[in-house]
Formats: C-alpha cells, structure tokens, sequence
C-alpha cells in the first residue's frame, strides 16, 4: 500500500514492534495517524471503520473532547505526584468512583499502568493475603488454558496460549491449568451463553485434589476470554468456579482488562454474568485507552487482612512510579463521566440485539464455522484454509483493513468489538465488509 510515511524504508527499522509480524509489516506498512469517534484514518488518507474500539479499550470512541480537556487541564496543573508515602486527590477520587461503579463487595482499589501489571499484582496481593492470614503455603495458581493475561511472567505463566509461552522458559512455577470452554461442536453458533460447558468447571476439583486445597492461592480467569477469540462463558460455568473456590478457600480472580467498562453490555462481567470475584483486574476502558492505566479491586476482607502490624510500616511491598499517574487519574474521572453521560454502558445493551442478529446474519457463508457473542462483542470463526500457508485469518483482516474495516484477528478468529458509541448502519457497514471480504477469500 503506498503511504507518505513510507517514503525512506528505513526510518521503520529502529522501533520494534510489539506482537507483530515486524518484516511483514514493514515491507508493507500500515499506517494509522488520526482518529475521531468510530473512524481513523491512514497515513494515505483513508477512513477505517473501528471495528475493535483500538484495542478493545477505546469504548467511547475516539477523541472524546471531555477526555482530552481533562488531560489538558491536569498536565497544566501538575503533570506528576510520587505515588510512594504522598497522595493527590485525583487518586482518592477516582478509587471512590470506581468503588461505586464495581460490584459491591469490592471496596478497594490499587492502581497500576496496564493490563500485565494488574495481573501480577492481584497474584502478589493473593499471596500476600494468604501469608497475612497464616496460610504462607497456598502459592499456587489456577489458569485456564487460552486465559490471556498479559505478558509479565506470571501473566505469561497463568495464561494458556502456547505461541506466548513457549520461548520463556520455565516462567512463574507452580501453575496448572483449567481447561478452556471452546466446543464447537456442542455450541457452534450459540446465542450468548452458551447452553453447554458448565461441567468443564468441575476440573478445578480435580486440580484442587492433585495439589491440595492448602497449595493453592488463587484461580484466575476472564469471565470471557477476549484475545483467545471470544469464548463466551458457558451458561452456570462461573457460579460453579465459585462455588469451587468457596469450598477450598481459594480466591478467585476476574481478570476484566476486556470485559470492564460496559463491553459486556453491563458496568463489568461480574455483573453480567452475576458472579462476584475476591479480585478484579481492569484497564483499556478505565481512561478509554486514552492514557495508560490499570487497577486492582479488592474486598475489604482482603484490604484489611493486609493492614495489620505497625501503622508507620509499610504493608505491601509493591506499586510503581507511575501508580495512580495525575494525568492517568484525570482521564479515567473524564472517561467515567462520559459513559455515565452518554449512557454508554446501558447503549451497550440495548445494541445488543441488534448486534447479535447481525454478527449471526453471515452464518450461511461456508468459510465460516462459529459466531460467538455477547454484549457489543463477537467471533466470528473461520474454517482453516486448506493451503497450510495461508493463514486465512490474517488474510481476511488484512482485506477487511483495504475495505476500511479495522478488526483484530486472533487465529482463525475475526474479533469485533467495536465502541459502544457505535451507530446501526455502521454495525450494518461492518458485517457488509466482512460478508464480502470473507466471501471471497481463499
Ligand atoms: N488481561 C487481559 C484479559 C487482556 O485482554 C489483556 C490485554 O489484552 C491484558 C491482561 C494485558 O493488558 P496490557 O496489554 O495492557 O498489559
């Protein structure tokens, strides 16, 4: 594709790109250089059509003016507070906002700046909290395979997608795996939930009887698992995790970096699928993608179980320079006022209808073998291509980029989930482009 950034090929090699494909791309670069609510647009001019909120993080659309004020504003007033023995009051204002936005029983809220660091520090408070209350022993932990929880090494190590851990090493030890949820043949084209799968919970009885209930600290999964193509949880398969975990005093982790912020078609997955998690990990839609920043929830038994012995003594040995970041905190506060104002979290719902009927309407193309949704999200697998080197999945996100659709492509798995400012002719815009490009693909 030609492109005015592309006019010395060279200029392209120092930055090393991250989960990309780096020579591919740069003998055949895609540029982005602005965007405004559902569209960027390219280095060559182009409009594109943002059928994955960037990456799942952007849930009120781009260049929200609320956002971008409150981020002017506060570099203006200070750009930068130590997060280590001092506070500003940003902090403590966005901690209470989200307290009362998250399912009740979790009271507190530890800041961090992406998605990884929120996984590896809710493992770090889970063992902390089972230390505190004398159980220093429980220090395994419960993933689930094609969990996707970052990229730290016990983000790595919890998460079940081969390609991301089989050039690390050994990574964080004492790990075990659930089984994922994934079953087309029993729940090809489900409607939501889907209807089998609740058993597959029962694993974790299993685990618990392998390591003993008094090894484990922890069970981590997203409610849906997002990167690993939308696997929408089957019908009573978390209430069973929890139940599980109850049982054997082993807390239990939502990892909800995806599934926050009214993807879901509610506040959070927890309360969609009305499941309440020990610990929640959150980001992309916290600031919409705007600044870089992730949470930790907790329960009050957790956060007070950690504050005992000297009050002068430091309790959690943890956090980082830019915890709770002044520009970051001004985002979220703006980013929460708008999906309050706009009602973008009940818009959400009520697309998703709408949204449903329309991801399922490419059912009769062949290529196709599972479309899986919930709330302003969906998957829409595809058969594999008979030329084992031809990645049909690239090919079709690369198709779609040339027609003017951005989408993320995990696999075989086109995923979409697109700002939830998103109008209906553009939900008709996307699933056109796609019939299209799917139809004529190889
Ligand atoms: N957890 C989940 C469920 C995610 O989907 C992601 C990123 O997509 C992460 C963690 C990691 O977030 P980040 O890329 O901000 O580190």
């Amino acid at each position: 594709m030609s492109n005015n950034l592309n006019s010395n090929a060279n200029d392209l090699q120092s930055y090393w790109m991250p989960f990309t494909a780096n020579r591919q791309f740069k003998s055949s670069p895609r540029m982005l250089v602005s965007a405004k609510g559902m569209y960027y647009k390219t280095g060559d001019g182009r409009e594109v059509l943002d059928g994955s909120a960037g990456m799942w993080c952007v849930n009120a659309g781009h260049g929200s003016e609320p956002i971008i004020a409150a981020i002017r504003e506060q570099a203006g007033q200070m750009d930068y507070a130590t997060a280590f023995q001092m506070g500003h009051p940003k902090a403590f204002e966005l901690a209470n906002r989200l307290t009362s936005l998250l399912p009740k029983d979790l009271e507190h809220v530890f800041f961090a700046n992406s998605g990884s660091e929120a996984v590896d520090t809710a493992l770090k408070i889970a063992l902390a909290y089972h230390r505190a209350c004398g159980e220093g022993s429980r220090t395994k932990f419960i993933g689930r395979e094609r969990g996707y929880h970052g990229v730290g090494f016990g983000g790595t190590a919890i998460g079940g997608i081969p390609n991301n851990r089989k050039q690390f090493g050994n990574m964080l030890s004492g790990v075990d795996h659930l089984p994922h949820t994934h079953n087309i043949k029993k729940n090809a084209f489900s409607r939501g939930q889907p209807k089998w799968g609740a058993l597959l919970a029962e694993d974790l009885e299993r685990l618990v009887a392998l390591h003993d209930a008094s090894n484990i600290a922890a069970v981590i999964v997203e409610p849906m698992a997002g990167s690993t193509g939308v696997l929408v949880p089957p019908v009573n398969y978390l209430n069973r995790l929890r139940d599980i975990c109850d049982r054997h005093g082993i807390l239990l982790i939502f990892d909800e970096v995806i599934t926050g912020f009214g993807r879901t078609g509610a506040a959070f997955g927890a309360e969609k699928f009305s499941v309440q998690p020990d610990l929640m990990t959150m980001a992309k839609g916290l600031t919409n993608g705007a600044v870089p920043m992730s949470a930790v929830a907790t329960t009050a038994k957790i956060y007070n179980a950690m504050m005992d012995g000297p009050t002068d003594l430091i309790e959690f040995f943890h956090g980082y320079t830019y915890s709770a970041h002044p520009l970051a905190c001004a985002a979220a506060i703006a980013t929460l006022n708008v999906y309050k104002n706009e009602g973008l979290f009940e818009r959400a719902a009520e697309l998703e209808h709408y949204w449903e009927e329309a991801v399922h309407s490419l059912k009769d193309l062949e290529k196709i073998i599972d479309i899986r949704n919930i709330g302003l999200v969906a998957g829409i697998e595809l058969a594999p291509s008979k030329n084992k080197n031809n990645s049909i999945g690239y090919n079709c996100f690369l198709r779609c980029f040339e027609e003017g659709l951005l989408l993320r492509q995990t696999g075989n798995t086109m995923a979409l989930s697109p700002p939830l400012i998103i109008q209906k002719n553009e939900i008709d815009r996307i699933v056109g482009i796609l019939r299209d490009v799917i139809d004529h693909l190889e």
